[in-house]
This record gives structure tokens, C-alpha cells and sequence, in this order.
């Protein structure tokens, strides 16, 4: 693969799920398949990991960059992303890590890909951005193009953009409604740009503490005025981070079971399981078309479901 391929990818399939659940309420639930934009099935190079490496990538490529130097937590499906990006495109990776040594299977994969990593406290982590921060880690392993935490920067908004304007082409009539999980809710502002309008974000948070609608506001601040209308629920989270309960593991079941797609704990299964509960609240006027996107990050949780 070559970056030229990494920037014109097939658009992902939008499908329409077959659901009684939303046929009995008149809507119509529609899943873009972005867990299937990869390299490689299971590759972390996926969903919206993707598309907030293409611009970059490409840029660090334009600008003679031969390392990235990104950061994340333990968990981070970006630091795995940005591992197989370099292993894919030929950059090497260092990957800057919070919190004590630990290994899990998405940082066995970067590792595997070829990253990297090094371990730093929480404290000294907090300065990742920096500029005195950047240059000291600049100094100690070479020049590097810098991502910082999830890969959310300008270029990033850029392909999430783009992921908008795919999904209103694909979609048969006009979806009324985007649906996205929320980390650092990067892909959430670049929805929001590139649907100008025509349809509204909602935006699940996954972390505790109910402050993704003020940093989704900060990440539009970086981008021209739209029109889109948006909102967050922050009540989805399950108890936190990475954290689960037992109702998200049986819905992660029930969903595989009548539809053939893995959610995993983390994101997807959290968005999804907002949607189900919205729609039984009545939320949903009939006629609506939700458009949910599963974001991928399956690579650390695909092998528990399938057979
Ligand atoms: C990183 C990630 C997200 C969150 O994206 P943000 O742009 O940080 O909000 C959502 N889903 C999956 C699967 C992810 O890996």
C-alpha cells in the first residue's frame, strides 16, 4: 500500500440494519462500516483512526518526516494506529505513554508494528503539549512529526470532514442524524464542519465527567462556523474509561448475535447502546435516519466474539 491508496480509499459500505426494534418505531438505523476501512482485517489502522492519520501522514511524508512521535494511554487505539501507519508507510514510531510500564494487547501491537515506547509518569505526562516538552523529547530521539494524544489536530478534522461528505453522498435520501462515540471528540468536530448543516451530530461520550461538549467547542474554534446543530450525552460512559458493565456485555452479545458486527467495549458498543436506549425513550420522531458510525478499534476485542 502507498500513501496515494491510503488517501483515496473506497468509501466503507453505509448499510441499513435490519432491526424489528427500529422497523416497529418508523426509523430507519444505518451503520457506516468504517470498522472495515483497513489495510489488513483487525489492522489498528482503521475507522477513525484512518482518517485522522491520511492528512497527516501525508504531510508528515511531504515534509521529509521519517519518525512519528505521538502519545496515549495504555489503551490508546491510536498509539496502535500510528504503529501500523509507520510499519505500513515507513516511518518509525515512538509512542509516549501515561502511567506506569504495563502490556495489554494494543500495546503489544504497536510494539509488534514496531513502535517504540516509553513509559512516563502522569505528572510529566500533563506537559505533553508543551513546546519546552515537545523540544526535550525532540532533542532525546530525533526529528519527529508530532501527533498529539488521539491524533486530534487540524489535518485530523480534515478527514473526519471528508467522512461526512462520504456519508451524505452514499445515503439514499438525507440522513437526519449522525451518531459518534466520543474520546477526545475530535471526529465529532470534524462531522460537524463537514456536514455544514445538512443533518445533526450526536455525540456519545465515553469518559466520565461531562466535559466532551466544551472540548468539542474548543476543536471548533480551530474550524470555519457551521451550521450543523449538535449535542452530547454524557451519560453513556458505563462507569468510566475503558470501564464496562454487565448490560454493555450482553448488549455487545445481543448486537453480534442479530446482526453479525463486533462492537467493542470501549466506543462503539457504548454509541450503540445509546442509540437503543434513545429509541425506546421515544427520542426518535418516525421517519428519522440515523446514521451510527462504527469507528472500528476491534483489533484488542474481535477474536472473544467470532467464532
Ligand atoms: C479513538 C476512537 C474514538 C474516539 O475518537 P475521538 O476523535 O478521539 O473522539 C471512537 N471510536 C474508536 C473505535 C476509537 O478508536
Amino acid at each position: 500500500m502507498n500513501l496515494q491508496e491510503l488517501q483515496h480509499p473506497l468509501p466503507s459500505p453505509l448499510q441499513r440494519l435490519d432491526d424489528p426494534r427500529w422497523a416497529e418505531r418508523g426509523v430507519a438505523l444505518w451503520i457506516k462500516r468504517d470498522d472495515l476501512l483497513a489495510p489488513a482485517p483487525n489492522d489498528p489502522l482503521c475507522g477513525n483512526k484512518w482518517r485522522k492519520l491520511q492528512y497527516n501522514l501525508q504531510r508528515a511524508h511531504t515534509d521529509g518526516y521519517e519518525q512519528l512521535l505521538t502519545f496515549g494511554g495504555a489503551f490508546s487505539n491510536h498509539l496502535a494506529a500510528v504503529a501500523s501507519a509507520g510499519r505500513h508507510f515507513g516511518f518509525r514510531t515512538i509512542g509516549i505513554v501515561r502511567g506506569e510500564p504495563v502490556n495489554n494487547p494494543t500495546l503489544e501491537k504497536a510494539q509488534a508494528d514496531g513502535m517504540q515506547l516509553h513509559f512516563i509518569d502522569r505528572t510529566s505526562y500533563r506537559q505533553k503539549q508543551e513546546p519546552a516538552f515537545l523540544q526535550a523529547l525532540t532533542e532525546r530521539f530525533g526529528r519527529s512529526y508530532i501527533l498529539p494524544e488521539g491524533g486530534t489536530n487540524t489535518a485530523a478534522f480534515a478527514g473526519c470532514t471528508h467522512l461526512a461528505q462520504e456519508i451524505l453522498k452514499q445515503h439514499p435520501t438525507q440522513p437526519t442524524q449522525l451518531a459518534v462515540a466520543c474520546g477526545t471528540g475530535g471526529t465529532a468536530a470534524g462531522l460537524i464542519h463537514g456536514l455544514a448543516g445538512a443533518a445533526d451530530l450526536l455525540g456519545v461520550s465515553v469518559l466520565k465527567g461531562g466535559f466532551m461538549r466544551q472540548e468539542i467547542n474548543r476543536h471548533l474554534e480551530l474550524l470555519p462556523k457551521s451550521a450543523t446543530r449538535w449535542t452530547v450525552l454524557d451519560d453513556y460512559h458505563h462507569g468510566g474509561y475503558a470501564r464496562r458493565s454487565s448490560a454493555l456485555d450482553d448488549f455487545i452479545q445481543d448486537f453480534y448475535q442479530n446482526h453479525g458486527i463486533v462492537l467493542e467495549p470501549i466506543y462503539t458498543a457504548k454509541l450503540f447502546f445509546a442509540l437503543y436506549d434513545l429509541l425506546a425513550q421515544g427520542y426518535y420522531p418516525g421517519g428519522s435516519e440515523v446514521v451510527a458510525i462504527h469507528t472500528g478499534g476491534l483489533q484488542a476485542f474481535a477474536s472473544r466474539l467470532e467464532p
